[in-house]
């Protein structure tokens, strides 16, 4: 009893001291000239807009590379089945060669301030998962970037091998058939769920804060639906494909709350936010 109570009063404290949620470039900043989904460049765009995060999707190749790309076939060749030879030179859309993750990462590493969001693709076998995870956890810490990388999967097995290897990173689940209690038992640090699951399930917000678990929502976007989850307390991190969008949403919130702009004086664009 006195532990529930505990955790209800340690919860309000946390909402009590709420901060505006994070936004998280979906497949990076590619809703703009020259970028493309998963390039290098919309990570650097992420970046260079002062973006929390970068959401990235991995596939691993049959001899072991680690690439970036949301779709398991690029140009008609599944990444999985083939070594790398067979698919280093498919291009993205803007033109750039398909990304590895050494080099992803490389990059990313220049923007320490830049959480780079690592979406680990469910492969064919779980004997192909393991190795995957392995591969990622032992090429971040080669790299040196492991306060620079957060890890989501849809695979419960990805997400378990990610928190035995690295008990200290964050590893959230996205598949949204497990209810917060259920994450937590696994010893992941968070939930990243699409909206509709958290409509279904609305008693999995207060939960997932009860619980101490990081909420992410996927994948939000357009102005009306950015405005009402930024203004959910029980929401850490927004990942949309309308990162500006969301930013100037919550750069106006500020504005509005404290009714001034930085400078101290009226905040008078308040209106055209809106
Ligand atoms: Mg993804």
């Amino acid at each position: 009893m006195k532990k529930s109570l505990f955790a209800s009063f340690m919860m309000l404290v946390s909402l009590a001291a709420y901060a505006q949620p994070q936004v998280v470039a979906h497949r990076g900043y590619w809703k703009t000239e020259g970028s493309a989904q998963n390039s290098v460049t919309s990570m650097e765009l992420a970046a260079k807009h002062k973006l929390y995060g970068c959401e990235f999707d991995v596939w691993q190749t049959s001899d072991g590379v680690l690439v970036c790309n949301h779709d398991g076939v690029i140009d008609g060749i599944r990444i999985e089945d083939v070594p790398y030879a067979k698919v280093q030179y498919c291009k993205m859309s803007n033109g750039e060669l398909m990304p590895t993750v050494a080099q992803y990462l490389r990059e990313g590493a220049k923007y320490p301030n830049l959480k780079m969001v690592f979406e680990i693709k469910t492969h064919k076998n779980d004997e192909r998962n393991a190795s995957v995870v392995d591969n990622v956890i032992r090429l971040v810490r080669e790299l040196g970037v492991q306060n620079q990388v957060e890890y989501i999967a849809f695979s419960k097995f990805i997400c378990e091998r990610l928190h035995k290897l690295d008990p200290q990173a964050k590893v959230a689940y996205l598949n949204g058939n497990l209810s917060p209690k259920e994450v937590k038992a696994l010893g992941l640090s968070g939930i990243d769920y699409n909206h509709s699951v958290f409509k279904k399930n609305p008693s999995w917000l207060k939960e997932a804060k009860e619980c101490g678990l990081e909420v992410n929502v996927w994948t939000v976007n357009g102005e009306q639906a950015l405005k009402e989850h930024a203004a959910n307390p029980y929401i850490d991190l927004i990942t949309t494909d309308d990162p500006i969008v969301l930013k100037k949403i919550l750069k106006g919130g500020k504005k509005n709350k404290e009714g001034k702009g930085k400078d101290g004086k009226k905040n008078k664009k308040n209106k055209k936010n809106k």
